[in-house]
């Protein structure tokens, strides 16, 4: 057993103030929100913390209008309340169809928004602390490479690390290009999606270009009805449900009166370090018929390069497939392949 202290934060300076004391190594203090990744981690000894400051009291739950015409979700607000809520399944249909293909009805209840971001990898080896891994304990090596890479990348990896991100919520946000609004005590700033989380590198222990004292208070969502119809969330994963994902593809479609493609959007799971998209392979489809031959040629762009790790090989035929299916889905508008994107509004989901 390991003494923790506790504190219950209550207003945004004072859980800035605990999280700069961990900063400056005062105390290996942890935020915690839902706890649905961090106590997992803690439990396994891969986070090892001296005191949590609980964090659920800050005023950061809501999800409201932004000025702008799009959404403001709180960082504290749950998954589920985010899956749920009328707006969101209104005009961000591909939001609620990827975050209801994630986890159990039970983590999604207790996970917040701004936790669903900073979610670890599930390498098998980052959990086990009896073996080296770079993004646990840098410098000491990487076990995947050589070992079990089923649920590894084969986009962007690095000699360091061939982990991916675990989030189905962050493809989609990658797909609508939200924004990420953060506080330290320095002040405010609001970085694009794009750029929260990184590539391995040399650097794998870093998920993310947050700065260690920044708090994120908001994830905004950009005006995007006209993608609303034509988009799909599509999960490939060993099992029906709660089940990382092999493979992902959030695509959105926005179509022109002619039924050709003024712009498409498509994000990858499963794939790399962070949800992948390259805008160049989109563009491919700007201006021409949404047709199955062109989804493959985009599909085939999105994938260059992609590198198996004999392990998971089969990702590369299994992410083009997908990617095409996906496109073909959101061009038919049915947002998800498992169904339960149009299912009854609840607060709360049953567990
Ligand atoms: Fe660690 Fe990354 Fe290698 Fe997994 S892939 S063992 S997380 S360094």
């Amino acid at each position: 057993m390991n003494p923790l202290t506790y504190h219950a934060s209550q207003d945004v300076d004072d859980a800035l103030s605990w999280i700069e004391a961990g900063a400056r190594g005062a105390a290996s203090v942890r935020l915690v929100a839902g706890g649905t990744n961090l106590l997992d981690l803690m439990k396994a000894r891969v986070v090892q913390a001296s005191g949590l400051a609980d964090i659920n009291g800050l005023p950061l739950a809501q999800i409201v209008d932004s000025e702008t015409g799009g959404l403001m979700l709180g960082a504290l607000a749950r998954n589920a309340d985010t899956a749920y809520h009328p707006a969101v399944r209104q005009r961000y249909p591909l939001l609620t169809a990827a975050i209801l293909a994630g986890a159990s009805p039970q983590i999604r209840n207790m996970a917040s928004n701004g936790g669903n971001l900073l979610q670890r990898t599930r390498c098998c080896y980052f959990y086990d602390v009896g073996t080296p891994c770079n993004k646990r304990a840098p410098g000491s090596g990487c076990s995947a490479i050589g070992g079990l890479t089923r649920q590894h990348a084969i986009l962007g990896a690095s000699p360091h690390c061939i982990a991916t991100h675990p989030s189905d919520m962050c493809v989609a946000l990658a797909a609508l290009e939200a924004r990420v609004h953060v506080r330290s005590r320095n002040g405010s700033r609001v970085i694009d999606f794009a750029d929260l989380h990184r590539l391995p590198g040399d650097r794998p222990e870093l998920d993310t270009t947050l700065s260690s004292g920044e708090l994120i208070t908001h994830i905004e969502l950009p005006a995007a009805d006209r993608f609303a119809a034509h988009s799909c969330y599509l999960k490939v994963r060993d099992r029906a449900s709660y089940a990382f994902a092999l493979v992902s593809v959030a695509t959105a479609l926005d179509l022109g009166e002619d039924g050709t493609v003024r712009e498409a959007r498509i994000a990858i799971g499963g794939v790399a370090h962070k949800p992948w998209r390259r805008r160049e392979a989109e563009a491919l489809l700007t201006g021409r018929a949404p047709r199955s031959d062109a989804f493959g040629q985009v599909a085939d762009a999105l994938l260059a390069g992609a590198q198996g790790q004999g392990g998971n090989d089969f990702k590369i035929p299994l992410a083009r497939r997908a990617i095409v299916r996906a496109l073909s889905m959101a061009l038919a508008g049915i947002h998800s392949n498992t169904g339960q994107v149009g299912a009854e509004a609840s607060s709360k989901e049953r567990s």
